[in-house]
């Protein structure tokens, strides 16, 4: 039984961190700061008051209008809210309330705010797979150290070491088909998974090469797209790693049990 505190706790830990992963995916792109200036409106440059910022509600409160200009408010604002909201209850409910909580919830947060940089600019910005990548070694390291693990500790750097490896090589082969970016990614993603397990590594490594492939096969065939135009492939992989996090468990023991190995 899913402590609910720890849910409650989670989701509206997962809206404040949503609204500030819109200023991110806004921001971040473009070079800008993350705290100065204060939020205005992209049209008419009128501060954005406190009262206009709570996550969700504002947007349907104003009907998804600027109070200044009525200039219309991307529904993707309070999309991305609820996502991380749901998300972050969702990691809350598979980890518990542990030492690695806070750094799965930080897993969760960039591989949504990726996924999303992705879509709009084809780039995964070095300004947060640097400092972040460490960031994650240290809290899930850490945690795994304090849970008396070692083991677990060493798994999730070697983790990170042979998922960044694996895209680089895939990435040397196929240049067009994969970025550096998605390489770098791939590092974080693999120090995740690999505190979870090797099951869990491969099942999200795959799940988004599955995923992306399908896709981007499917998007050629149906001549929606070119085999030369370049298909994003950071928001497969931070799907992939999300299903292995939320059911990565239950999958892999029921291939297990069906390949006859329990
Ligand atoms: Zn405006």
């Amino acid at each position: 039984m899913p402590d609910l505190l720890v849910l409650s706790g989670c989701l509206l830990l997962g809206l404040v961190f949503g609204s500030f992963a819109n200023v991110v995916i806004a921001r971040v792109p473009a070079g800008g700061s993350l705290h100065t200036p204060p939020s205005t409106c992209p049209r008419c440059a009128a501060p954005i008051r406190p009262y206009d910022n709570i996550p969700v509600v504002s947007w349907l409160l104003l009907r998804a209008r600027c109070r200044s200009c009525e200039a219309s408010i991307s529904v993707e604002y309070p999309l991305v809210e609820i996502a991380c909201a749901l998300l972050f209850a969702a990691i809350g409910w598979r980890i518990g309330l542990s030492w690695a909580l806070p750094g799965f919830l930080l897993f969760g947060w960039l591989l949504l705010v990726v996924a999303v940089i992705d879509v709009h600019t084809r780039r995964i910005p070095n300004r947060l797979t640097y400092p972040l990548t460490p960031t994650l070694l240290v809290l899930l390291v850490g945690a795994a150290l304090l849970e008396g693990t070692p083991g677990v500790a060493l798994r999730s750097l070697l983790g990170g070491l042979v998922a960044f490896a694996l895209l680089l090589v895939l990435a040397l082969i196929n240049p067009r088909g994969m970025g550096m970016g998605d390489v770098k990614l791939a590092a974080f993603i693999g120090i995740g998974l690999g505190y979870l397990g090797w099951g869990h590594l491969w099942l999200g490594l795959f799940t988004g090469f599955l995923g992306g492939g399908v896709i981007a096969g499917l998007l050629v065939v149906l001549r929606l797209r070119s085999r030369k135009d370049h298909i994003p492939f950071g928001p497969w992989l931070s799907l992939g790693a999300l299903v292995a996090l939320l059911v990565g468990q239950p999958l892999i023991a029921t291939y297990l049990r069906w390949a006859g190995w329990t």
